[in-house]
């Protein structure tokens, strides 16, 4: 049986940062027990074997190490399966903190993904981030002293007051706390969030002054020793997110939890935003076929290795349209695209207009 993917959505938080519209709620003991126990059932129906895992959320680290062993028991694993947990620095780095890396690590987690979003205090605050770095240098310790020393650490563009020194010094965290990844996010002002509702007071950088931001971003990033492999993402050679490069090879991976999604046998389905539902065994929705040409393409572009024809011609049976190529170098004369005799990538300029180019270059 091939090994796929594995993503477990854990939608539990202490609060609610501003910004955030993932689905999580604030969990009461007996509705974390109910739910880990669907979990571990519907990990159990499914079978198969992961070579990834991935715990998201939500905050994974809220519902203690315990049951994150409780369900990596559960799941039949490669020998060299990556096992990443998000955890929340907050909860996982306070001086009383009660999660013990030690379990998770023995159950198998080798890869913590964390959300550092500023090293700036006063940029932490703005964004509803419970704790300061020092939580953060706290959780990345004790995650090494347990063993696991592949760290990941999330990083907002955009932030509230935020300018081109207080991102150096962000990155210099990143790089200095020995993390092996960083993602780098863009600030979005989703609709359902509060800080929707407070979007005119906030002073948040233009947009030319946000695609600053990531143009410098990259740069210290690569200084730093952190190489881009998609439009967001980082890493130290070797250490890309392998979970993650799944959903832009479109290859497959079972979503399991309330919220999370699947690509399967062709299909794509989904568990509701209900964590009653879930636990209540009401199964996921069908969302249709998936990983069709135009979606290949779509993905591939956001990686900096971006559309291999050999990959192309392997998975579908033939060559990349004349027609997208002719697209390309037209684009390439702008400098958004690059083509090469055996693949065409966005440039970093590319990757701030993504949207734009990768439609452009996949419309008929
Ligand atoms: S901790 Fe993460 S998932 Fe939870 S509300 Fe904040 S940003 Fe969203």
């Amino acid at each position: 049986m091939k090994p796929i993917g594995l993503y477990i959505h854990i939608p539990f938080c202490n609060g609610k940062c501003p910004y955030c519209d993932f689905y999580s709620v604030t969990p009461k003991q007996n509705v974390i027990n109910d739910y880990v126990g669907a979990l571990c059932k519907k990990i159990d129906e499914a079978g198969g074997v992961y070579d990834t895992v991935y715990f998201g959320g939500g905050t994974p680290s809220l519902i203690g190490a315990d049951n994150i062993a409780k369900i990596m028991s559960h799941i039949n694993r490669t020998p060299d399966c990556e096992a990443t947990l998000e955890c929340n620095p907050s909860d996982t780095g306070a001086v009383n903190s009660a999660f013990d890396f030690e379990v998770a690590a023995k159950s198998g987690i080798n890869r913590i993904s964390m959300g550092l979003q500023s090293a700036d205090n006063a940029e932490r605050k703005a964004l509803g981030r419970r704790g300061g770095c020092d939580d953060v240098e706290r959780a990345i310790k004790r995650a090494k002293a347990a063993g696991i020393d592949n760290i990941s650490l999330d990083l907002m563009l955009g932030v509230p007051n935020q300018t081109a020194e207080s991102l150096k010094k962000s990155i210099d965290f990143c790089k200095n706390s020995g993390a092996k990844h960083v993602s780098a996010y863009m600030l979005k002002i989703e609709e359902s969030t509060p800080f929707y509702r407070i979007k005119d007071t906030l002073v948040l950088p233009d947009e030319d002054a946000t695609c600053d931001l990531y143009l410098l971003a990259v740069e210290e990033l690569k200084k730093a020793g952190f190489e881009q492999y998609e439009i967001s993402n980082f890493s130290v050679k070797g250490f890309e997110s392998r979970h993650n490069l799944k959903y832009w090879r479109c290859e497959e991976y079972l979503g399991i939890g309330a919220a999370a999604h699947s690509f399967k046998n062709g299909k794509r389905f989904y568990y509701e935003r209900s964590i009653d539902k879930f636990i209540s065994d009401i199964p996921p929705i069908d969302d249709g076929e998936g990983g069709d040409e135009e979606e290949y393409i779509m993905l591939a572009l956001r990686l900096s290795e971006g559309l291999i024809f050999e990959n192309y011609k392997k998975r579908f049976g033939k060559f990349v349209s004349e027609n997208l190529v002719k697209k390309a170098e037209e684009l390439e004369k702008h400098g958004l695209v690059n083509v090469t005799n055996h693949n065409i990538s966005l440039t970093v300029n590319g990757f701030l207009v993504s949207n734009s180019v990768i439609y452009s270059l996949i419309e008929q």
